[in-house]
């Protein structure tokens, strides 16, 4: 049987994450048996879900390449097929009215705590008599699921058997009095529907499961099977959020990451291909992903390790398709006019050294503007050394006799130059990069040199010279 996978992520925010690396498993596992991968978007909750949300999720999923072969299909559309599943279950007896209003069961499990008793619904409404149902008749009602004595059990993928005591479980809301279910019920009802066959979730599912294990009892159907994974932890191992950085899949759209460094991260965090490989395409991970091999414990998310990555992924991409993708993201009308020729030479210097699309933007500024200050510790270090300035005007006449400006020339002239002065040529090629563009670090000054163009290069050699003089 082909496997028939999910997510279903609520549309209450920008989609974590977590939840796409919840999605992308169950993506890859119906990617390697050929099976089928739906999106459900699970916007019961109509005070807390936002259709921009959708739209958001959506767009995250396609972003990612974590395409689904049905959906996405919305709760929001079925409220009468979930009334009348509750309706079932009241029927069989597997549920009941409750007409407890919030306050009392407020009031109630305040109460109860005080009195060290245990905070579930204490059961008032299933044991009320025929008088007092009457009594209630008008107070709006929900639906309750009755919980059976004794223990719930299943096995896990990961975890083997999981059991807990159904003690420990309160009879549970399955249709709220404004009529609408609750996420456990229409979570059941539609993974039934829809044929669901694995469910691979977050580990901070597991309460829930038990509870569906008895709808799916009370219904008479077959559950699927199940796997919760360990959650993604930050840095100091508590659950990844908000106050580690960035948890949205966009933002790190925003922040210049590419998809597929994203998803092959994410891959990683709790699955390893059985080997020390890192670096996997799409087509790799589908082909070597199995659920055996998922961690059992919780895995951190490292950015560091995430912008390595994404480096990697960068150094892959050719010139051409580097430069589309920043200008993708940067919505830059100045870089838009820059010639493309000219574009594509700092494309080629810098994509070594960039770890983020927006590193461009940067690391580039020297090649657009003539630099307006010089990193002080680069002045300290290098326009204080001894005739620096008569050093620099030699550069500056060798670099205006130069017939062909490319980087072998340049070269050579700035190696022949030092080799007469009888000095190391990095005592010319450290000012000369600080004058050229302002810091002390970079990639090959021969190729800054060479992109930057003659005419350029002996403008800023010259503002250089004026600015030493100041210095004196
Ligand atoms: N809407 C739930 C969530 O976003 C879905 C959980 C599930 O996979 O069943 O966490």
């Amino acid at each position: 049987m082909k496997p028939v996978t999910r997510i279903a992520p609520s549309p209450t925010g920008f989609l974590h994450v977590g939840t796409a690396h919840t999605a992308l498993y169950n993506w890859l596992f119906a990617r390697k048996h050929g099976g089928k991968f739906i999106l459900r978007i699970e916007d019961t909750d109509i005070k807390r879900s936002d259709s921009a949300m959708s739209d958001v999720i959506i767009e995250s999923l396609k972003w990612l390449g974590l395409e689904w072969d049905e959906g996405p299909y919305f709760q929001s559309d079925k409220f009468p097929v979930y009334k009348k599943y509750a309706k079932e279950l009241l029927q069989n007896k597997s549920a009941y009215y409750c007409y407890c209003t919030p306050k009392e069961l407020e009031e109630r499990k305040k109460e109860a705590i005080s009195q060290k008793k245990t905070r579930k619904y204490d059961r008032k409404c299933f044991n009320l008599s025929d008088a007092e149902k009457k009594r209630f008749e008008n107070r709006p009602k929900a639906i309750r699921f009755f919980i059976p004595d004794g223990k719930v059990s299943f096995e896990d993928g990961l975890h083997n058997k999981v059991e807990r005591d159904s003690q420990d479980i309160e009879d549970f809301v399955i249709l709220k009095s404004d009529g609408t279910p609750s996420y456990n019920l229409a979570c059941v009802v539609d993974d039934h529907e829809l044929g669901i066959t694995n469910v691979i979730r977050g580990e901070d599912h597991l309460v829930n499961t038990f509870k569906q294990i008895l709808l799916y009892k009370a219904f008479g159907w077959k559950p699927p099977e199940f796997v919760h994974h360990p959650m993604i932890l930050g840095t100091d191992r508590s659950k990844l959020s908000k106050r580690h950085g960035a948890v949205s899949v966009l933002d790190y759209k925003k922040q210049g990451i590419l998809p597929e460094a994203l998803v092959n991260f994410l891959a990683l965090l709790g699955w390893s291909p059985g080997d020390d490989r890192e670096i996997m395409s799409r087509e790799e991970l589908i082909d070597l992903f199995s659920l055996d091999r998922l961690s059992l414990t919780a895995s951190v998310f490292d950015i560091k390790k995430l912008e390595w990555m994404n480096g990697e992924y960068i150094k892959k991409l050719s010139d051409e398709e580097l430069l589309d993708r920043i200008l993708a993201l940067t919505v830059n009308c100045q870089l838009l006019t820059v010639n493309k020729e000219y574009m594509l030479k700092i494309v080629n210097i810098l994509k070594p050294r960039m770890q983020r699309l927006t590193d461009f933007g940067k690391f580039s500024g020297y090649f657009f503007e003539d630099p307006t200050q010089y990193e002080s510790e680069g002045v300290d270090k290098y326009f204080k050394l001894p005739e620096v300035q008569r050093r620099l005007t030699l550069v500056k006449d060798r670099f205006s006799e130069l017939k062909e400006f490319n980087v072998e020339a340049i070269e050579s002239a700035i190696r022949e130059l030092a080799s007469e002065l009888g000095i190391k040529a990095a005592l010319l090629i450290h000012p000369i990069r600080l004058a050229l563009t302002g810091k002390t670090g970079g990639p090959s000054l021969f190729h800054i040199v060479e992109i930057l163009g003659k005419e350029a290069v002996i403008r800023r050699l010259k503002k250089a010279l004026l600015f030493l003089k100041e210095l004196k």
